[in-house]
Parts: C-alpha cells; structure tokens; sequence
C-alpha cells in the first residue's frame, strides 16, 4: 500500500505524526518533491490568481505527485482542532479544491477533522484517512496513533530544543531524540513568526534561517515555547482565539514581543491571506506600543530573492545599530570614540 503526501501546507504541522501512524499500520509514503519555481508555476496555472501562495504551491505538489506516477493522494480538511476555532476556508475546502482544479485520474484519500460543527475527532479523522485502504480494524488504527503520537512528540522536544526543522523530522523518522546543545553566543536574537509552510519551505521563505545565520542572528520561533508560554502571550494582547494558528502565530509573537532578549520581529505572510492580515494587524499594533522593532514580510510567486533578503538585512543591520547604541550608551563610551564593526560585534559578544 501507497500513498502521497504532498510537502505543502499541513505538511509541515502533520507530517511527525502521518509517518508513524501510516507506517506502522505498513502503508508506504511517497512524499512530494520539495519545492521548486517548477512547483510554484504548475500549481498557479491552475487557480485564480487572488488564491494564496500556499495553496497554488501546494496544487503544485498534488501535480508532482502525479508525474511520479502516484495515484492516491491524501489530502485532508482540517476543518477545526478544538471547538470554535477554526482553519482558513481554503485549508478546509482543499480536497474539494483539488478536486475541482486538478482534472487528472486519481484517488483523493480525504479525510475531516473537525471539532466544532460536527465533533469529528482525531480517531474518527484517522479511521476515514486508512478505509479507503483496507483497513477498518479501529484498535489496530488507535495502536498505530501510538506511534504516530511518538514520532511527533520526539520531533517537538528537539524542535523546542533549537534543532533545526529538517534535522528535527529526520531524527524523529529515525526514532531517535538529539537534543541541541550549540553554546554559539549570537549579538543579535530575532523571532521569525510564520505558518510553518511558509517558515520551513526553502522555496517560499528563501532560506530565511540560514540567512539570519550567515549574519550572526539568532533566530527563534514558536516551536521553541510551551503551549503555556504562547497563551500567556495571547492573554497579554487580550486576544481571542479564533484562528486555527493563533497560538504560533499571535500568542508566539506576543511572547517574544515581552522578551527582552529578542532584539526584533520578522512576520512573514502570504499576500492575500485574510487570517494573518487581521493576525498581524494586531501584533504590529503590540509591537509599537512595548517599542519592539518589526518586520512584515508579504510574499508571492513574483517575490525576488534580492530585494527580499535586502529588507531582512537592513532590518538586521538596524537592530545591530541599535544594540550597539544601546550598549555603548550603558557603558558611558564617548561619541569621538570610534570603534570599528569588528570590535563592536566583539562588545556585543560578551
Ligand atoms: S491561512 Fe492564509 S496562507 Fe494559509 S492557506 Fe489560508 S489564506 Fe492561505
């Protein structure tokens, strides 16, 4: 038994967990391609233009799955995860969209998670992602959520860890647990607060992690924080849950946003996503009052490489400026002192 999995979307919240329930029940996952120009304009061809970058990437990925010849494709519709909080309605109505924009032969092994309009739990979800297959037997399939929970719970304890995405899915596939012990003292800390499949997709974030780290950052994002530490933050703002990524993405922010470790905040989201647009209003709004510096990104299929990594490095080099002002102020250095960038990034250092 095989089916794809395409490495779009709830991929990258899933997936720990989709590998050890479908393997151990013996069903072989075919995974996507990660993504390319190729993925981004295949799956815009297809949808109007106003649909988010993440769905066309992933309509993407549906086709590159079909061109490795696979023909049952799981595409589940997660409608809502705790009652009366709720998925965007693109992320809810995907298989329906696929279906209707994808006009191939083959299998969509749907499957619906919904907690609020029809208390459609997680087993229920998980005995309609394995019928199509076979395979009924509901205490073999609750044996096998078993694993899948392990899998996912290893990849979050290194994730929280500071290890990095892919190292973290590899080892956790591999069964095994790392946790990250670099003792690296960066001058600059940033939190990137994002959906995971705009973060964790090279394509679509351009590498953002090893950029920051090529320019002596630090970066942190909401995997790093408890489930206390991010509704902490969400009561701070006095904001509601509402949106299925409201704890990442609002409660993760306003943590960090309090942090006074954390020099600055970079948000990146899709242009044209109504969810995150009333998300990042909100914690723009918390970040000018308690004075923290923020960058939005927006991103698109027509997003340059250049001029996205030149705003991160202008923000990057302000935050510098900033610091280093900062210090040098705390310290009593008088302004004819002139320090070249070198000693400065040495005082920031220690
Ligand atoms: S939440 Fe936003 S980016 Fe994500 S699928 Fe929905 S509209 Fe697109």
């Amino acid at each position: 038994m095989k089916i794809g999995i395409p490495r779009a979307l709830s991929y990258y919240s899933y997936f720990p967990f989709l590998y050890g329930f479908f393997t151990d029940l013996g069903i072989e996952i075919i995974l996507s391609d990660p993504t390319t120009k190729k993925t981004m304009t295949d799956g815009s061809a297809l949808v109007v233009p106003e649909t988010c970058l993440p769905v066309k990437v992933y309509v993407g990925h549906i086709l590159n799955l079909l061109d490795k010849g696979i023909d049952k494709i799981f595409v589940p519709s997660i409608q809502s995860i705790a009652p009366k909080i709720y998925n965007c309605s693109k992320i809810r109505g995907l298989p329906d969209l696929i279906r209707n924009v994808v006009k191939r032969d083959f299998t969509i092994i749907e499957a619906t998670l919904d907690k609020s309009e029809k208390n459609q739990g997680l087993y229920s979800f998980l005995q309609e992602s394995v019928k199509p297959l076979g395979i009924t037997d509901f205490d073999r399939i609750k044996e096998a959520s078993k694993k899948g929970w392990k899998v996912y719970n290893n990849f979050h304890i290194m994730m929280n860890s500071g290890i990095g995405y892919k190292k973290a899915l590899k080892y956790a596939m591999e069964n095994k647990v790392i946790i990250s012990n670099t003792n690296k003292i960066y001058p600059v800390s940033i939190a990137l607060i994002a959906h995971g499949y705009n973060l964790y997709d090279d394509r679509i974030s351009m590498k953002i992690f090893d950029k920051l780290e090529n320019l002596d950052v630090k970066a942190y994002t909401a995997e790093q924080l408890t489930h206390e530490q991010m509704s902490e933050g969400l009561n701070a703002m006095n904001s509601r849950l509402y949106w299925a990524n409201e704890y990442e993405i609002t409660g993760a922010a306003a943590h960090y946003i309090q942090d006074r470790t954390i020099d600055g905040v970079i948000t990146i989201n899709a242009f044209g996503c109504g969810p995150d647009s009333l998300m990042l209003e909100r914690i723009s709004r918390y970040a000018r009052k308690l004075n923290k510096p923020i960058l939005n990104l927006s991103i698109d299929e027509q997003t340059g490489e250049a001029g996205f990594i030149t705003r991160i490095e202008a923000f990057v080099d302000m935050l510098y400026r900033k610091k280093r002002s900062g210090i040098l102020n705390k310290i009593n250095i008088k302004r004819s002192e002139k320090y070249t960038d070198i000693e400065i990034k040495n005082i920031l250092r220690h």
